[in-house]
């Protein structure tokens, strides 16, 4: 079921997408070779607490962070842990939620670990980029798969591939609510958006072939080829104008590499 938001759903919606901003800032901040997917995730663990907000995806279908930490040709979901230590020339994907007042913020990026190969720093901005563009076609009485299609229309432009099994979502009391946002599709197709929609809209991009699998771990999803794949999301709200971003708080700057 597709809901509409009120005033105070709204509100509650900004709250928590501030919360998740805050926590991503402070990850990408701590972002350097040496580092540990599992020391990004305390960061993002006490940002959200001392927020007095709730971690959404620990504890989500039993996923043990409170950040997915996906590295290089893993797209998303990716576990952190101890032993995995950020090296110079990797890319590293985060994907954190948080809840405030029962309502959800849901926000990624990919960023470098240091200095990285042209192609695939280019790759980082392309995926932002298609997100940026493909928002300007969500907003009331457009159809949900013209913000889909713009989003591939966008990379592929560049030869990259579109993650088909992993999509954007509804938002709101739940992470997880209707209509899928697929990444793929056919202009003037879809369900018709609506002013008070709220949605996360997530590319997954890759620099190579865009089949992926799923690892023995349950969660984590890498390309089959093994070469980097990019994410960027933010969570927003349809209006008759441009979207509004409620994972970035009035008067600061999206998070970018
Ligand atoms: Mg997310
Ligand atoms: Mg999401």
């Amino acid at each position: 079921m597709v809901t509409i938001k009120n005033a105070s759903a709204v509100a509650n919606m900004k709250l928590a997408g501030e919360v998740t901003y805050n926590a991503l800032a402070a990850v990408k901040e701590a972002v350097r070779p040496g580092v540990s997917t599992w020391e990004l995730d305390e960061i993002a663990y006490e940002t959200i607490i001392k927020a007095g907000a709730i971690p959404s995806f620990k504890g989500y279908g039993g996923f043990p962070g409170t950040i997915c930490a996906s590295i290089d040709g893993e797209v998303v979901h990716g576990i952190p842990k101890k032993k995995r230590i950020l090296k110079e020339g990797q890319i590293i994907s985060i994907d954190c939620g948080a809840i405030v007042n029962g309502y959800h913020g849901d926000s990624a990026f990919t960023v470098p670990v240091g200095q990285v190969d042209d192609e695939v720093y280019k790759l980082i901005k392309r995926t932002e980029e298609s997100f940026w563009y493909a928002i300007k076609f969500a907003k009331d009485g457009a159809r949900l798969h013209d913000v889909s299609a713009a989003v591939q229309r966008y990379v592929e432009q560049f030869g990259y591939g579109v993650v088909r099994e992993l999509c954007g979502h509804g938002i709101g009391r739940e992470m997880h609510e209707d209509p899928e946002v697929p990444n793929y599709g056919t202009p003037g197709t879809g369900m018709r958006l609506r002013e008070g929609m709220t949605i996360a809209v997530e590319p997954m991009i890759t620099l190579g072939d865009r089949a992926v699998y799923q690892h023995d771990d349950g969660w984590t999803v890498s390309t089959k080829d093994g070469k980097p794949a990019s994410h960027y999301e933010h969570t927003i709200l349809i209006t008759k104008n441009d979207p509004i971003i409620l994972t970035i708080p009035e008067g600061k700057e999206g998070i970018s590499a």
